[in-house]
């Protein structure tokens, strides 16, 4: 991961917001309780980026001060969450979800891992996978 120059683009649910990527230098899962409610999922998994490597092409986010100096940058229309920004921090972080080819990053570690919830821990290892939905039951 460390020196890869690739761009990778992504957006918000509903388009308003675009979003190009210089340079990713890390991968990983955040299993956070703020991480938790800002994404509404069990654990989020995020891009490490140097800031001004992270650039918005279309719209504007909106922004939530979750603590002092720490900023989450969201859709405002659909709420998709995009970019978490700690201002003492000289990188930020972006939702690997929210881009369009999710699968040219790899996380390498999980972080808060004293938080997390047992059914991220395993994401679920030997429950029915499905292809797609769920067949109705016979
Ligand atoms: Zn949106
Ligand atoms: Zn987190």
């Amino acid at each position: 991961m460390a020196g890869d120059t690739t761009t990778l683009e992504g957006g918000c649910l509903c388009g308003r917001l675009r979003y190009r990527l210089e340079r990713v230098k890390s991968a990983y899962w955040c299993h956070c309780t703020m991480c938790r409610r800002a994404s509404g999922s069990a654990a989020l998994p995020w891009v490490s980026m140097a800031r001004e490597d992270v650039a918005f092409i279309s719209g504007e986010p909106a922004i939530f001060e979750s603590s002092p100096g720490v900023t989450r940058r969201f859709c405002g229309h659909c709420g998709s969450p995009i970019v978490f920004d700690m201002a003492r921090e000289a990188d930020v972080d972006v939702t690997i979800g929210t881009l369009d080819d999710p699968d040219r990053v790899s996380p390498t570690h999980h972080i808060w891992v004293s938080s997390a919830l047992h059914m991220a821990r395993d994401l679920g290892e030997g429950l029915p996978r499905y292809d797609g939905e769920r067949p109705s039951d016979p």
